[in-house]
């Protein structure tokens, strides 16, 4: 056997997890009966060079300022409006009757944020005001009331991943989240709000870029850039019947936000 040949043959133990391996060397015939035992050689190949330990991560309050800014200097929600304006830049611009930007208090530390107006919202151009933004204002307005928070919907700030309906109310398509996906962030990084709430996958997509279930996100505090993102169902789930499990998961989850931003 070449050593070549016995480096590769070496080099397959060491792949299916053999870490060492030794050889015992020749040895010459013993001249007499009592022989000591045998040196072992250690002939595995040296182990590759090691590499510069990579930086330690950025401390969370110096993300911001290291992450590529998504935002013009200064940006206001009157700005984004303005620059969303007539907005021709992906096909669901087609069929839209009116941009739903969002609504509430736009200094709130509150932000709610869903998947795409329906009907009623394209119609009316404001967001959750067909039947699961009735629920959902049952579930803000009702939530805060029993744990003796003093707010309401009004008081938090309400908006969606994409700003018109996409057709039939199908999910919206990656290219649509990410060409809209710039103004809800820029919305969110004009608000800087203490938390936000992800309301379903899609808003869970676009916040935290995974295609992980909402059932395995939830729960547990995420994070979108250096702001708190706490992930749940989306009210339209919660709608159907056979769904009414997640409801008190979700009003579990709703209690645990509410707490965290306004105790
Ligand atoms: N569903 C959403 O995701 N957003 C709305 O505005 C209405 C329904």
């Amino acid at each position: 056997m070449t050593e070549e040949q016995l480096r590769d043959y070496l080099r397959f133990y060491q792949d299916i997890g053999f870490k060492t391996l030794y050889r015992r060397r020749e040895q010459p015939p013993p001249p007499f009966a009592v022989v000591p035992p045998p040196a072992l050689e250690f002939i595995m190949p040296a182990p590759p060079p090691k590499r510069p330990l990579a930086p330690p991560p950025p401390a969370p309050e110096q993300l911001l300022s290291v992450l590529p800014s998504l935002a013009p200097e200064g940006d206001t929600m009157a700005r984004i409006r303005e620059d969303i304006s007539d907005c021709q830049r992906c096909r669901l611009s087609k069929g839209r009757n009116k941009i739903v930007f969002g609504s509430g208090n736009e200094a709130s530390p509150l932000v709610f944020v869903g998947e795409g107006p329906g009907a009623d919202e394209d119609a009316s151009g404001l967001p959750f005001v067909g039947r699961a933004g009735q629920l959902l204002t049952q579930m803000i307005d009702g939530t805060a009331s029993k744990e003796g928070i003093a707010i309401k919907r009004s008081d938090v700030y309400i908006c969606n991943v994409v700003k018109c309906r996409p057709p039939e109310n199908r999910t919206p398509e990656a290219d649509e989240m990410e060409v809209c996906g710039q103004f809800l962030f820029r919305q969110l990084l004009a608000i800087r709000p203490k938390a936000i709430c992800a309301m379903g996958s899609t808003a869970t997509k676009a916040l935290l870029g995974t295609k992980e279930g909402v059932m395995k996100l939830r729960v547990n505090w995420k994070k979108w850039r250096d702001i708190p993102v706490m992930v749940t169902y989306h009210p339209s789930y919660l709608l159907r019947p056979y769904n009414q499990n997640a409801k008190r998961e979700a009003w579990e989850d709703l209690k645990k936000v509410l707490h965290f931003v306004y105790d």
